[in-house]
């Protein structure tokens, strides 16, 4: 019998689910047959919430309200420099949230970034049930080893929004060791190289005895394929600016046509030497004339616009032996995690920084959810003997007198854990103390991250320095933190699970949960096919209102030409595959629908406004 517990993982570009059945860890497919769902949500012009899929196929013609690698964001904090560079170059509206939390405004509407990660998470959670024909509720959520209290917090916040109730936060590399050990009752000391979308993790655990222990962890949240991309979308840029002195940059959906392809450029980049680039009617002189990028990119020119991300994830992993007290020669494995592991110049960079080839035996897309999937069921199941024991990934503490950071808890400290210390008062009669709690590992508190903070009443009035108070910090296997301040003679007690300051409020979860219970009913009404042919007849209709005007500014042109002809091609295969109801090929051609719509209404827009 299926276990009801899943596991999710959720990614900056694609998310996956799994569970254990019979015993064994298996990836749910969703309606299309994928294994993994685009993790992606969009507001169509009716109002309507796309999610995963048919959000992706529609991102170009509707790039300003279509939300992709929100993961990025999750429990920042509004004017972060990770959240400066979001808002720069992402085709959505960014906007401050009211706890210095970060908001996306979708056709006047905004949404938090847990809200939105919400959706994709039920996405995930219908993908199972229709799978499994029953409801399931308990559900076990990945996140980069790397992310803070706040980052967690806020995930778990997203979990919630969407009706789940979510058992326990676990890292995605430590799952990825998981599902790579799980039944193979081994003793090996690995290494597991996670990049990913958007996030890059190295983790260093010892395994044996179906128990997993992670020895250290190192990363960065703001390091992944998405930077990847963006040096081919400079790449294009900087081209097309150098032969024609134009700006691409000041035209969105020039832009996100660009992103697209240096996606499909940089994976075609694994397995070929080389790709061509071409983008029809990129943009319009205003002289009846349209302008393309035809360019060519080499696997080597790649390797040497993002030579420098990859080096950056080569130094993390000195860090993290470093902190492992390891030598590469103590590894005798290591796992390849994340899409972005496919690419040539990371496996080779790997094998020659630890002096062996990388393991082949995982799947670097399914193997987080199957981790997560193995540890819901080692935590509801009597009979599965697993033991994970993972680490904080950043030290705990407090703010002290001076603006110091007094450090209570270690990184990579084994979780659960908890340490307490004692303050005193630093000023004659102070019967109040307020405690700032911090992670990171500055000795300055202010160039850590706040978690919280918090105030303790009613402490007895007496000179300085006579009134203690004991601060009990505890981080769960989660790696959620809460913490306990005690007056320690009158036993006065706070307790408090640190709120982080960029996250929501209690009042704001309980009214997204309601908003999207009421959403749900509508979704489960709308059949899939119905949904894909109600989109690919607005694009087609578009087109074809677009056809005559395209022709007029083509003319003479072989390349335009080419372009209209295809895009007819595509048409009629749309139109067929309608009267066929053929799900598969009416995904593939709403797709090419909406990138063909998009340099239609670019081109004529543009012609008409210059
Ligand atoms: P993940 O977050 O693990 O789903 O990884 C997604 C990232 O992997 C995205 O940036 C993808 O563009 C990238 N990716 C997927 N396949 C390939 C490939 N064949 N070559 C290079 N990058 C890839």
């Amino acid at each position: 019998m299926a276990n009801k517990v899943i596991g999710i993982d959720l990614g900056t570009t694609n998310s996956c689910v799994a569970i254990v059945e019979d015993g064994t860890p298996v990836v749910i497919p969703n309606r299309g047959g994928y294994k993994t769902t685009p993790s992606m949500v969009a507001m169509a012009e009716n109002g309507k919430r796309l999610v995963g899929h048919i959000a992706k196929r529609q991102a170009i013609t509707n790039a300003e309200n279509t939300v992709y690698a929100a993961k990025r964001l999750i429990g920042r904090k509004w004017g972060s420099a990770a959240v400066r560079s979001s808002v720069e170059s992402m085709p959505y509206q960014i906007v401050g949230g009211p706890h210095s939390d970060v908001r996306i405004m979708l056709r006047d509407q905004v949404f938090s970034i847990p809200e939105l990660s919400a959706y994709i998470l039920q996405e995930m959670k219908i993908i199972t049930e229709e799978y499994l024909g029953e409801d399931i509720s308990q559900v076990v959520i990945t996140v980069p080893a790397y992310f803070n209290d706040g980052q967690r917090q806020a995930t778990k916040d997203a979990g919630m929004v969407a009706g789940l109730d979510v058992i326990r936060i676990i890292n995605e590399p430590t799952a990825a060791a998981l599902a790579y050990g799980f039944g193979r009752n081994m003793e090996r000391k690995v290494a597991v190289y996670d990049l990913g979308g958007g996030t890059f993790d190295i983790s260093i655990l010892e395994i044996g005895n179906n128990v997993f222990e992670v020895i250290s962890t190192a990363g960065d949240t703001f390091l992944g394929g998405e930077d990847f991309d963006r040096r081919i979308i400079d790449w294009v840029v900087s081209e097309f600016k150098r032969e024609h002195n134009i700006d691409l940059r000041k035209d969105r959906m020039a832009l996100q046509r660009i992103k697209d392809v240096a996606e499909k450029a940089k994976c075609e980049l694994s397995s070929v030497k080389e790709v061509e680039i071409n983008l029809p009617f990129i943009i319009s002189t205003g002289r009846n004339e349209a302008l393309h990028v035809q360019s060519k990119l080499t696997r080597e020119m790649l390797e040497e616009l993002a030579g420098d991300l990859v080096e950056r994830t080569l130094e993390i992993c000195a860090q993290a032996l470093a902190e492992a007290d390891f030598e590469k020669s103590d590894l005798e494995e290591v796992i390849l995690v994340g899409g972005m592991t496919r690419m040539p110049m990371v496996q080779k960079a790997v094998a020659d920084f630890f002096g062996f080839a990388p393991c082949k035996g995982v799947h670097p897309d399914e193997v987080v959810a199957l981790g997560a999937a193995i540890q819901g069921t080692a935590l509801t199941e009597d009979n599965c003997e697993v033991l994970l024991l993972d680490v904080t990934p950043h030290s705990l503490g407090i703010m002290i007198v001076g603006g110091y950071f007094h450090r209570l808890i270690d990184r990579n400290t084994t979780v659960p854990t908890s340490e307490s210390h004692a303050f005193t008062t630093v000023k004659d009669f102070q019967t109040s103390v307020k405690i700032l709690v911090l992670q990171g590992e500055n000795d300055r508190a202010e160039e850590n991250e706040l978690l919280g903070e918090f105030v303790l009443t009613g402490l007895r009035s007496a000179n300085r320095g006579e009134v203690e108070v004991d601060v009990e910090f505890s981080i769960s296997a989660d790696g959620i933190v809460s913490v306990i301040a005690r007056d320690s003679e009158t036993g006065l007690e706070q307790s408090i699970t640190v709120t982080a300051t960029s996250g929501l409020t209690e009042d704001e979860i309980r009214d997204m949960i309601n908003a999207n219970e009421d959403h749900m009913v509508d979704v489960r009404t709308t059949g899939e096919f119905d949904k894909l042919k109600h989109e690919a007849e607005t694009l087609l209709r578009d087109i074809d209102s677009l056809f005559p005007k395209v022709q007029q500014i083509i003319s003479g042109s072989d390349f335009g030409q080419d372009a209209v002809s295809k895009a007819r091609s595509v048409c009629d295969r749309a139109r067929d595959a309608i009267d066929a109801k053929n799900i598969d090929e009416l995904t593939e051609c709403t797709e090419a629908l909406g990138r063909t719509s998009n340099m239609f209404r670019g081109v004529v827009s543009k012609t008409t406004t210059d």
